[in-house]
């Protein structure tokens, strides 16, 4: 018999199901692991008034897949947008792939799934699922502790000091393993605590009109840097991300036209890369704006493409030039076939939209070669190269050339000859 002990951390619990035997049956098993406070809805919208009227949510969420009205899918999805957080567990009957696939994309949403169990659930089901939790624990908390909250009077002062840098990872070509270009992310490089990562002073960025400041500080840091590549003999592209609010803001087109005549480069050297999600929302006209950076010559970029649940019609009407999927569905897709499935349709849409396709967190030797045998153009993540500071890229450019026989496709001695 399972005991209560590893679920002993969760104390209260939401059991979302509309058949009332199989709640109950749920709600059974959850006290006998020890979970002393347990909530029921019968559908989606039952369990979004409860969750309206707790001050805190619960520590745990079964829901069940399939509901009248709301559906398991659609409730999460709410759940999403409005920010409430807790670990999650969904149930269902239906087959296991089906259950991996939601499981994969509650994961792509960025919330905290514990498990996607088969019914009839069991003790030693939950028990297994609660295995993955940790107290306290999220996706997006997974990060390093960010210490005291940060202020918007420190944040100000850091964009302008120049304490927001850009590190950069390589974008490689997934054939050849040769550079393509690089991604600018942000670091604060805080004077007391060290090296802050962006998920813990964009949303606050975002949430106090920081960000266009931020956006157009790491635009400049990131141009200057490709100006100087570019007098090295290093012609790569360098990619930006943009906040969508930075979409709606009317100037922001003329300030990053400024900023590249000021380093005197070409609008076709940078790749602009907007999230999924963001653009499709179409807030203020940001079609509008995305539409004249490219008539500009700028690249844009979908970015976490997978999460968004856009369609192909959606995204045709946009003027992109690179679609990148989300690492979601790279990592572990050579030993995942679902993941296998999402990556090749949306590879095959790519090509069919005439888009450069990028697949980012690539970990490992596997997914690269699966990727290199779907026909992916570039590929970014640890196993290349983590984000680093500018004066590093050379230093590991030389590391890097040393590795290509090993990445480059295999059977390629990488020697052309005549036909
Ligand atoms: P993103 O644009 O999706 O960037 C990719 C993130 O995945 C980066 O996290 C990168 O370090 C990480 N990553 C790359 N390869 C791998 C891998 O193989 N495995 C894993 N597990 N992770 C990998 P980072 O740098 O912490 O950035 C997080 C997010 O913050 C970015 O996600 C982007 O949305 C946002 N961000 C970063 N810099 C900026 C910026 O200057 N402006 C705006 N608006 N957002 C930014
Ligand atoms: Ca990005
Ligand atoms: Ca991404």
């Amino acid at each position: 018999m399972p005991t209560a002990n590893q679920s002993k951390q969760i104390e209260s619990a939401l059991v979302v199901d509309d058949s009332a035997p199989q709640r109950q049956h749920t709600v059974r098993l959850l006290q006998e692991l020890g979970v002393e406070v347990i909530y029921e809805a019968g559908n989606g919208n039952e369990a979004l008034e409860l969750l309206a009227l707790l001050k805190l949510p619960p520590g745990l969420a079964v829901i069940d897949l399939e509901m009248p009205g709301m559906d398991g899918i659609e409730l999460i999805q709410q759940l999403q947008q409005k920010g409430v957080e807790m670990p999650l567990i969904v149930a269902s009957s239906r087959e296991a792939s089906l259950l991996q696939s939601v499981e994969t994309m509650i994961q792509a949403l960025g919330m905290n799934v514990l498990g996607a169990l088969q019914k009839p659930l069991s003790s030693e089901k939950l028990m297994s699922a609660l295995h993955a939790f940790k107290p306290g624990g999220n996706v997006s908390q997974k990060r390093a502790d960010p210490g005291p909250a940060i202020c918007e009077d420190d944040l100000a002062l850091a964009i302008a000091e120049r304490q927001i840098v850009p590190f950069y990872q390589p974008k490689v070509d997934v054939q050849t393993g040769i550079l393509k270009g690089v991604e600018a992310l942000a670091r604060w490089i805080h004077p007391e605590r060290g090296v802050i990562p962006p998920d813990h002073f964009i949303p606050l960025a975002e949430a106090c009109g920081l960000i266009h400041d931020l956006t157009i500080a790491m635009m400049d840091q990131a141009m200057q840097q490709a100006a100087v590549w570019h007098s090295r003999g290093l012609p790569i592209k360098v990619a930006v991300n943009l906040s969508p609010l930075s979409l709606e803001q009317p100037d922001f087109m003329q300030r990053i036209l400024d900023l590249l005549g000021r380093h005197s480069l070409a609008a076709d050297r940078l790749v602009l890369e907007i999230t999924e999600g963001s653009v499709v929302a179409n807030k203020g006209n940001s079609l509008g704006m995305l539409a004249r950076l490219r008539l500009k010559g700028f690249g844009l970029s979908i970015d976490d493409y997978g999460t968004g649940f856009s369609s192909m019609q959606q995204l045709a009407r946009i003027p992109f030039t690179e679609l990148k999927i989300d690492r979601s569905f790279v990592h572990g897709a050579h030993r995942r076939k679902n993941l296998r499935v999402i990556l090749q349709s949306a590879l095959d849409m790519a090509q069919r939209l005439e888009l450069v396709t990028v697949a980012e967190g690539i970990e490992t030797i596997e997914d690269w070669r699966l990727l290199q045998s779907s026909g992916c153009n570039i590929g970014q993540g640890y196993l290349i190269a983590k984000p680093m500071p500018a004066n590093e890229l050379p230093i590991w450019l030389k590391g890097h050339h040393r590795r290509l026989p090993e990445l480059r496709v295999e059977g390629d001695d990488g020697i052309a000859r005549p036909e």
